[in-house]
């Protein structure tokens, strides 16, 4: 074939040529189903009475934030130097760990939370100027208060007796020493701004648009019968926290139901003050809960020793960051970027600034590798 010199551009032959990239073609319409990115309940938070954050505050913990681990902590829990004391763990019974050797220490990890976690910052909403006064400064008045406080009610707590925390003060000091108990309190105090009056037999001020009386503390008596004869006039709403069983007292073992008791009720009274509005919000949220057999135990293997031989390299706390390494993070994403490798399409991303993993629906075309290759089950293809 005779050679041909090309002299200009102008004597080039007609050529398809890219000068763009092709995201202009958004083959996101030829999806029939959608990943959908969204953290699942796992069975440890399931069965959690409190329904702590375990998973991240576990990843806290992991990276040595013990501030923002005790944060998380105390959204949920006003008390979680109690509760890793004494609670009985039933989260430890369902840790899906237990599959591959044992169940990661959940309760040891809250505990050190407790202990090592300093000005703890848990979301608190503005002031909203509604007044509530709780009746009971046992565990469950104390919890109902805090987060009633925390969602930006006025709250006041009575007691008849010298000093809050109810049954909590009759407990071993070996299991509960008396300073700890103290602290916890006055952390929950400080951290929701909570007016406590202990020794007190009578509601002051007012009005108040919701009355709380803690059936499970042992003052009720004599306040209660007090403080009712003014109800008429000075309070607006009443709801009671009770408990099941004939025992009025709990066990030690017992206080996460009591603390799981006391939110209960600080939502139903959030409910009784926020109307059919919030009501209709709550509903509208998804419940997402793990099935377990979502979690791919054969894809974490490499994972669980990188993660364990981080913790261990001599840093602060190596031994408790050790063990929170073992965490599979079952049903919440930790940004393991393992769907980022995966997607053929270079769909699924890292979004830097908000961390978290997004999804660029223009041009996935869902084919499910990422939910494939997500080993916590926290992708799921949708018909959405
Ligand atoms: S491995 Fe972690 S996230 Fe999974 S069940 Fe156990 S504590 Fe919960
Ligand atoms: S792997 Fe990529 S293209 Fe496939 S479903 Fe996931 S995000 Fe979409
Ligand atoms: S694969 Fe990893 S980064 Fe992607 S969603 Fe699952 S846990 Fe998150």
């Amino acid at each position: 074939m005779a050679k041909i010199k090309i002299e200009s551009v102008d004597q080039l032959p007609i050529m398809p040529l890219t000068i763009e990239d092709m995201t202009w073609n958004r083959t996101g319409s030829w999806r029939l189903l959608t990943p959908v990115v969204g953290d699942k309940i796992p069975p440890c938070q399931g069965s959690c009475p409190i329904g702590q954050p375990i998973p991240e505050f576990i990843q806290a913990a992991l990276e040595g934030d013990w501030d923002l681990a005790l944060s998380q902590l105390m959204e949920h829990n006003p008390l979680p130097g109690v509760t890793g004391r004494l609670c009985y763990h039933p989260c430890q019974a369902k840790c899906l760990r237990r599959k591959m050797d044992r169940a990661v220490e959940i309760k040891a990890l809250e505990n050190a939370a407790a202990e090592r976690g300093r000005l703890p910052r848990p979301v608190k909403k503005p002031a909203t100027g509604r007044r509530v006064a709780v009746l009971g400064a046992g565990l469950a008045g104390l919890t109902a208060a805090y987060h009633l406080a925390l969602r930006g009610c006025q709250v006041l707590v009575l007691d008849p007796a010298e000093r809050p925390g109810g049954f909590l003060n009759d407990i071993a000091s070996d299991k509960l020493p008396p300073e700890v108990l103290d602290r916890e309190v006055q952390r929950l105090i400080s951290v929701a701004g909570l007016d406590i009056k202990t020794c007190m037999q009578d509601l002051e001020g007012g009005p108040y648009e919701l009355v709380l009386i803690d059936r499970t503390a042992h003052p009720a008596g004599s306040l209660e019968e007090t403080v009712l004869k003014k109800m008429a006039a000075q309070v607006l709403d009443g709801l009671e926290i009770t408990w099941e069983s004939s025992s009025a007292s709990f066990k030690a073992s017992q206080v996460s139901r009591a603390v799981g008791l006391g939110l209960q009720a600080a939502l139903q009274a959030e409910r009784r003050l926020g109307g059919d509005e919030l009501v209709q919000a709550e509903a509208a949220q998804p419940e997402r809960v793990l099935v377990p057999a979502a979690v791919k135990f054969e894809r974490l293997p490499d994972e669980k020793t990188m993660r364990l031989e981080a913790a261990a390299a001599g840093e602060p706390d190596a031994s408790l960051r050790a063990e929170a390494g073992r965490c599979l993070s079952c049903g919440t994403c930790n940004l393991c970027q393992s769907c980022v490798l995966g997607c053929p399409d270079a769909c699924c991303l890292l979004d830097e600034e908000k961390q978290r993993i997004i999804i660029d629906l223009y041009h996935c075309k869902g084919c499910g590798i990422c939910s494939y290759e997500c080993p916590r089950g926290v992708l799921a293809l949708e018909n959405v």
